[in-house]
């Protein structure tokens, strides 16, 4: 392909997202709505959405905030815990309420607390998922406080994720928001059971541009962004055309003052333009034939869900993205490249 000024592709979907709840929910919908036709949406809310029916609940009060006339399914996750019933995760998972299930070792991010304190006293839910082909989507890290933050990914493949998948090769398991070369690497050497998500700023940025300059706490996202030959490797994966990876921007919205502070959270807000940032990196790195696989057709695949029939036009044409969000009653959502210039701009 050379040099193309415009690219038409089925229509993606996010394949992890952070909607949250109330005010915060209202103001990002819209912007992942306007780009993706599907997104996983997680369950970290507070209290964490753990059961069919308050996934239900919570898909309605998704949709209310889904802008007339856009056409978006969100699809429901159930938050594992130690005492999730599976049962009732299979009559979700039946009835089409929920979509998947995210594990997150207790403590990992943003409203985990409630997580999975070990990973075996789940396995009687992992084998009824095995068995009724519910989705596995894992938070990789250990959460342990004498791992080294940038090591967490790495040893959490070594201590749970590798031995949950050789214990239960029937399991379909999504590796979320990869960061590593560790992680790509057991990813293609896995099964066709195992895939992971790959989000837009981990394509972009390494863990020196958080530090750039001075601190840049909205560069600031769990897993934490890693060495350069790191992102490389993820680039190289996001971009090979390999089914196993997909689209998951993890956009998670904090509002401003709540990332510049002393103490603040992790989350990069990026749904205002996801597709746009992608389709720069796929262009970088002379693959833009590739990011149609990569963002609307390996996701799909996986989950065993149609592709899109819609499709989605994006332009070679420089625009300045604003550099956030307003949000009512004053405060603001910072976005991923705001303020920047970016070379390709969705128009249709
Ligand atoms: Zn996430």
């Amino acid at each position: 392909m050379t040099n193309p000024q415009t690219l038409t592709i089925r229509r993606p979907d996010d394949w992890h997202v952070h909607f949250r709840d109330g005010t915060m929910m209202a103001a990002v919908v819209p912007f992942t709505a306007r780009q993706m036709a599907r997104a996983i949406v997680m369950p970290n809310l507070v209290p964490p959405v753990t059961t069919a029916a308050l996934a239900s609940a919570y898909r309605d009060r998704i949709l209310a905030a889904v802008p007339e006339g856009v056409d978006f399914t969100p699809l429901m996750t159930a938050y594992l815990t130690d005492n999730t019933d599976p049962d009732d995760l299979a009559a979700g998972f039946r009835d089409g309420v929920l979509t998947a299930v995210k594990y997150y070792p207790a403590g990992a991010t943003t409203n985990s607390d409630s997580g999975v304190t070990s990973i075996d006293k789940v396995t009687p839910v992992l084998e009824r998922m095995a068995d009724i082909g519910m989705p596995l989507l894992v938070h990789g890290e250990v959460t342990d406080a004498d791992v080294d933050v940038f090591d967490r990914e790495a040893v959490f493949i070594e201590r749970t994720l590798a031995p949950l998948a050789a214990r239960l090769p029937g399991l379909k398991i999504v590796f979320e928001h990869i960061t590593t070369a560790d992680a790509v690497a057991f990813v293609e050497g896995a099964g066709a059971n195992v895939g992971a998500t790959v989000t837009a700023h981990h394509l972009v940025i390494n863990r020196t541009d958080i530090f750039r300059g001075g601190i840049r706490p909205h560069l600031y996202c769990l897993p934490i962004a890693k060495r350069e030959r790191h992102r490389q490797a993820l680039v190289k994966a996001a971009t090979s055309g390999n089914a196993k990876f997909f689209l998951g921007t993890d956009t998670a919205p904090h509002a401003a003052h709540a990332k510049e502070t002393a103490c603040g959270c992790a989350g990069i807000f990026s749904a205002p333009a996801a597709i746009e940032v992608y389709a720069e990196v796929f262009d970088e790195a002379g693959a833009l034939d590739k990011l149609e696989a990569f963002a609307s057709l390996n996701g799909p695949a996986f989950y065993g869900l149609p592709v899109n029939e819609t499709t989605m036009t994006l332009e070679r044409q420089p625009w300045d993205q604003p550099e956030a969000v307003d949000l009512p009653g004053g405060d603001r959502l910072v976005s991923f490249r705001g303020g920047e210039t970016l070379s390709w701009r969705l128009v249709g």
